[in-house]
């Protein structure tokens, strides 16, 4: 149910948009998704302003040579891979994480990485970590590390966030605004997007958080503000949580890695250190991974993935939304995540 303050944030929002050039804000969070098609926010905003989707679903960006890499490593060599439970079931040429575990592979599904050190601690094989998300999990992965389990490893496809948005900026996607993902900020903090010449605002996710970013955004734009605004005062401070910064930094150094979509992205990476090399899959099982190659997935080339995490389509445009890719389906990783925009508007009803 929408309340009162919802409606009367759009009937501002309208106008202050009146009589402006068309604008478009990306939000960058899969949760913002949700809120914005749960609450059908698209449909109070004017029609000069455009709310796209962005690459914030941390599933969905992994490229798939990410995805093939551990393929590659469960096929050729007798660890245990603990993931989460949505990236087990994203699709590479029809197979899955969840597929080669009804293969006999030991593939287990983890709520956190501290369970996987519980799995390390009883187990006779190798344990690695198939490590994803931003920089709301790289700390945890880096806590992780620096217990020192023997028997424990990480395969790290972390990516740190905030570069995504300088990359967005200097790509020809027209933006005019963002609104900041409200977890990631928890731990970045308001600092770490001020170098970023554009409106932004960090928001919550009740609906009328988003609402009251967009009404801040509209009036940004509107005044030529390059500034960022924190909505999300409840969780989010100036200089964000600086110990897991600490921990996350000891731990993992940035290097230009690759996003489904989006491209190399320039020190989005979260590589982990030479200090730490003997908990990285990639150096302990380095001469399994030195056979291993990428492969493009033919199914797959139809799937616009790459374009709706870039804003440049709304799920709909994508000719088998909803038909050949659903939720008990999915073709694409968009489809397969609760944080994906695709997977949002067909359990949702997006428009
Ligand atoms: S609907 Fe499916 S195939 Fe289309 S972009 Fe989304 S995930 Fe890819």
């Amino acid at each position: 149910m929408r309340s009162k303050i919802i409606f009367e944030l759009a009937k501002k929002i309208e106008k202050e948009a009146n009589g402006i050039r068309d604008i478009k804000i990306m939000h960058l969070c899969g949760t913002h998704e949700d809120t914005i098609t749960r609450y059908n926010l698209r449909s109070l905003m004017p029609k000069n302003l455009k709310l796209l989707s962005g690459p914030g679903c941390p599933v969905c960006i992994i490229p798939d040579a990410d995805l093939q890499a551990v393929f590659h490593l469960i096929e050729n060599a007798n660890v245990v891979l603990t993931t989460f439970g949505d990236m087990a079931r994203v699709p590479f040429e029809g197979k899955s994480l969840f597929y080669f575990k009804s293969k006999g592979c030991e593939v287990k599904i983890v709520y956190s990485i501290f369970d996987a050190l519980e799995i390390a601690k009883r187990s006779d094989k190798p344990v690695v970590h198939f490590g994803i998300g931003f920089e709301t999990t790289m700390p945890s992965t880096a806590l992780a590390i620096l217990d020192g389990i023997e028997n424990f490893y990480v395969f790290s496809s972390h990516r740190f966030f905030v570069p995504a948005i300088n990359h967005l900026l200097s790509s020809n996607i027209k933006i005019d605004g963002f609104i900041n993902p409200g977890h990631v900020s928890t731990i970045v903090g308001v600092k770490a997007y001020e170098k970023i010449e554009i409106p932004q605002v960090i928001a919550g996710f009740e609906p009328e958080d988003v609402m009251l970013a967009v009404y801040q955004l509209v009036k940004s734009i509107k005044n030529g503000e390059n500034k960022v605004f924190n909505e999300y005062k409840r969780a989010v401070t100036y200089e964000g949580n600086v110990k897991a910064q600490m921990v996350m930094n000891e731990v993992f150094e940035r290097e230009n890695w690759d996003w489904r979509g989006l491209g190399v992205v320039k020190d989005s990476g979260g590589k982990i250190r030479k200090k730490y090399e003997e908990y990285d899959a990639l150096k302990v099982f380095e001469d399994i991974f030195s056979n291993f190659e990428i492969k493009e997935d033919p199914k797959k080339r139809a799937c616009r993935c790459g374009d709706v995490l870039k804003g440049l389509i709304e799920p709909l445009e994508c000719p088998l939304f909803n038909k050949v890719c659903n939720p008990k389906n999915p073709v694409g990783p968009c489809m397969v995540s609760v944080e994906g925009t695709c997977n949002i508007w067909a359990r949702l009803g997006g428009c």
